[in-house]
């Protein structure tokens, strides 16, 4: 099947083509005969709370689908669903509901978002669900389901022993609501951590003799950052910088929470109550609670700023495709095609999950 496009986003760059897709994958590009839109992977989003009214520390298989199906709207063809610090029966339950497989987008595995998180660096996280590094507790959560990113605190006593136990396990280590020094977090991203959770936001913030786990980051070419790119987590300036500093290792992530795709109103994000005004997500207090940031904003916004439409993409797509350790995020002869169609304006027009269209304009 070709899919009737002018160009084709291909190892960075768009080629002038159709693409053609045969039993799932993609088959290659074929020159000539010219279309409509530009063909681009599926965008892969590493942190989503919730989406479309739904609250995935707290969904069942039907909730699970409905928010799939938004998702698959706005682009993403892969996710991690995002379970945030919560007490130990609440984060079980949750885990047990995430889908393996057989949904609408794919579930890379979910990422738990604490509860091994500084109390110094919370962010909402409710500070009375959260734990110092504890390998039983851990176990008893990885049983619980499919877990392929955790977020944590290194700095904590028992911070390296925790990440060792989940590389050994094949489980991405992000460094993430944490108070880590620079020293700490060369120590952490030399023991196994490879990425950090939503760069600046509840970290240690960057100073010039203090730079924490930002700077490091940003120096270290060997770690992936995340950002979330709503224009309330991080000034265009900072996103600029970053981009600048990081660029091809940047990926977008929207910490999207239930109100996304929904709109204004009162939410819960696991245990704690959040309220969007404006299109801005709280806790009572005013601390950011997540976001109402879809994907295929994120890249816009990111575009907005001076990245080349083809790099941006790339941060929503092949670059957390890489952090995760998957094959997704490249249309290359043999990949699963997930693949969206988007048009001049940068509005989606079509959606195809492993060959399948799955939303049409
Ligand atoms: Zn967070």
């Amino acid at each position: 099947m070709r899919l009737g496009v002018e160009a084709v986003l291909v190892d960075g760059a768009l080629v002038p083509g159709d693409l053609e897709l045969a039993d799932g994958v993609v088959a290659g590009v074929r020159l000539g005969r010219r279309g409509r839109g530009i063909a681009v992977p599926g965008f892969v989003d590493l942190q989503v709370n919730g989406f479309a009214g739904v609250d995935f520390c707290s969904a069942d298989a039907a909730a699970y689908r409905r928010a799939g199906e938004a998702l698959l709207e706005g682009g993403v063809t892969a996710f991690q669903p995002t379970i945030i610090t919560a007490p130990e029966e609440d984060l079980v339950a949750a885990m047990r509901e995430v889908p393996v497989g057989g949904m609408g987008p794919r579930v890379l595995g979910a990422h738990l978002e604490g509860p091994f998180v500084s109390g110094e660096a919370l962010g909402v996280h409710p500070a009375s669900a959260r734990r110092d590094p504890d390998l039983a507790l851990l176990q008893r959560l990885l049983d619980a389901g499919p877990v392929s990113q955790m977020t944590l605190a290194p700095e904590l006593p028992g911070g390296l022993e925790l990440i060792d136990a989940l590389r050994e396990r094949g489980i991405l280590v992000s460094i993430g609501h944490s108070n880590a020094t620079a020293a700490e977090a060369h120590q952490a991203f030399d023991r196994g951590a490879r990425t950090v959770t939503h760069l600046f936001n509840a970290m240690r913030p960057f100073g010039h003799r203090d730079p924490g786990i930002a700077g490091v980051a940003l120096a270290r070419e060997d770690v992936f950052v995340q950002l979330i790119l709503d224009g309330h987590h991080v000034a265009d300036e900072v996103a600029q910088v970053v981009w600048r500093a990081a660029a091809g290792r940047v990926a977008l992530v929207t910490d999207a929470v239930a109100a996304t795709g929904v709109g204004d109103g009162d939410y819960r994000l696991g245990i704690v109550d959040v309220e969007v005004r404006d299109g801005v997500a709280r806790r009572a207090d005013g601390v950011l609670a997540g976001s109402v940031l879809t994907m295929l904003e994120a890249v816009r916004n990111l575009h907005a700023l001076g990245a080349p439409l083809a790099k941006a993409v790339a941060a929503a797509s092949s670059v957390p495709a890489r952090i995760a350790g998957s094959a997704l995020g490249l249309l290359e002869p043999g990949a699963p095609a997930d693949v969206l169609i988007l048009d001049d304006r940068l509005e989606l027009r079509a959606v195809f999950v492993g060959g399948k269209e799955r939303v049409a304009a």
